[in-house]
């Protein structure tokens, strides 16, 4: 077994006592890289020279007694959507194929800051639009499990990479679900921050008042940790929010041993038809965990939930018109070979350059913006986005994390939804809400269906309450044995 089976907790343990060096584990996972990612393809580019060189010098810093940052030499990929100086930074998209970023997104450098060492950037839908990584304009990723199926998106090479111990850490990017649900479909955890916790600085924007970026790791702790490191203001980012930084890696593990007076919502829309038997079977399982951890089960309601697909496809659409205007082939991205005039070149260029999910969007949020219906569409939709905020606002008033199913079924099959736009978008139910609404939320792995594939259970929690959130998710993990399963 890998190494990198091991927790990042662990392993940050190890490189600090000296028994592993930063150069031996990030050898290990360009190792891992190689032997694996022929068949996951979670990779879009490796950074092997730089990264040795970073974890060479980390080591020497370490034996010359020099203090080393909290992540202490270990690897870490990065979605291809957040910037990295001087490496590629594709979206995953062909108008971006040769970009590279000449400054360090706000996480990144909070990451070299604490000594993690990037190995390379993964593969997502285009511009992070999808629920499956097959929209990406280069390749599709697979699912460690099981290899015909979809890893989820659509930070789908992230989830996968941690889930394959190719990485042990990795960055995701959530607009609707796009760290939770990938991490429930790949058994691993993946957490979404409260909106503003966390930089969007360098995050090439798909839309801006939903997009946070948050963790993958293969357990609770080690998120915690994560999460910790990439938290805190930054005032090139008008959204972040200014408020200090909790210890989470400490506090998630201060639980006590039971969790007397915790209370566990449930939604009753969250438990109707559409919802796979075995996906509800392993959720109310778990809730008879933290039954049995003493927590209370509250039933509760949300009920505009059933209008946050249709605010959320209006809203992200919307944005993302706006702000993928930019790749014109003039400030930024691939530029026609061939035109005959400045227009023809802005379509020709964008129209080579963009697959077509995300020429979907665009124009769908161009018609939704235009005069004539944006009272229609995207001011109701704002409207209605209120609504469900104020739904948990009031749920969380009777409750302190709210339970639910992080999609209606396992990974599905690869090819199985890509050709039915709507059918994938309703598959992101159970994630989308907590965007409109800007809470934090997490999923970790609380199952196995009958031809094993993971089954995710979703915690979300009040804004900024990712303390209680982690807690509680760290909890069930105690209780069980879900996030010691492997796919390899
Ligand atoms: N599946 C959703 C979408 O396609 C969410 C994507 C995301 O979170 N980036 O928009």
């Amino acid at each position: 077994m890998s190494v990198l089976s091991t927790s990042s907790i662990e392993l940050i343990a190890r490189l600090n006592r000296g028994d592993v060096t930063s150069v031996e584990l990030t050898e290990v996972s360009l190792d891992a890289i190689t032997a694996q990612d022929a068949n996951i393809r979670a990779f879009l580019s490796t950074n092997a020279d730089a990264a040795i060189a970073q974890a060479k010098a980390i080591d020497e810093r370490r034996k010359a007694g020099q203090p080393v940052g909290k992540l202490a030499g270990l690897p870490i990929a990065i979605k291809d959507n957040m910037c990295t100086l001087g490496l590629k930074t594709t979206c995953a998209s062909r108008i971006l194929e040769n970009f590279v970023p000449p400054y360090d997104a706000g996480v990144v450098e909070k990451l070299k800051a604490a000594d993690a060492v990037i190995v390379g950037k993964t593969n997502l839908d285009e511009f992070a639009m999808g629920s499956s990584t097959e929209n990406s304009a280069f390749q599709v990723t697979r699912n460690p499990w099981n290899l015909e199926h979809t890893v989820g998106g659509s930070s789908g090479g992230s989830a996968a990479a941690v889930a394959a111990r190719m990485v042990p850490l990795s960055l995701g990017s959530d607009t609707g679900g796009s760290i939770r649900q990938p991490a429930g479909f790949c058994g691993v955890v993946g957490m979404k921050p409260t909106y503003g916790r966390v930089s969007r600085y360098g995050l090439i924007a798909y839309a801006s008042s939903l997009d946070q970026i948050g963790p993958f790791a293969t357990d609770v702790a080690s998120a915690a940790l994560l999460l910790e490191v990439i938290s805190g203001h930054d005032d090139r980012d008008s959204t972040s929010v200014d408020r200090p930084v909790p210890e989470y890696s400490q506090t998630v593990e201060s639980a006590p041993g039971r969790l007397t007076g915790l209370r566990v919502g449930i939604a009753r829309e969250h438990f109707v038809e559409g919802l796979d038997r075995e996906v509800e079977a392993a959720i109310k399982q778990s809730l008879d965990v933290y039954r049995s951890l003493g927590a209370e089960i509250v039933e509760l309601s949300l009920p505009h939930s059933k209008y946050a697909i249709a605010t959320y496809y209006l809203i992200a659409a919307s944005e993302a018109s706006s702000n993928l205007a930019r790749f014109d082939g003039v400030h930024y991205g691939h530029r026609a070979a061939k035109f005959d005039n400045l227009i023809d070149m802005y379509s020709a260029s964008r129209g080579e350059g963009f697959g077509a999910e995300v020429k979907r969007r665009i124009m769908l949020g161009t018609y939704a913006l235009s005069a004539g219906y944006y009272d229609a569409y995207y001011l109701k939709a704002l409207k209605v986005r209120r609504l469900i905020r104020r739904d948990f606002d009031a749920a969380f008033e009777r409750c302190d994390v709210l339970a639910s199913p992080i999609a209606p079924t396992p990974a599905f099959r690869l090819g199985e939804l890509v050709n039915d736009p709507l059918a994938m978008y309703l598959s992101d139910i159970y994630t989308i809400s907590a965007n409109l609404a800007g809470i934090p939320g997490l999923s970790l792995c609380c199952g196995l269906s009958s031809n094993g594939l993971p089954i995710g259970l979703q915690l979300l929690a009040a804004p900024f309450e990712e303390e209680k959130l982690l807690r509680a998710a760290r909890m069930f993990e105690r209780a069980t044995d879900w996030h010691t399963k492997r796919p390899i």
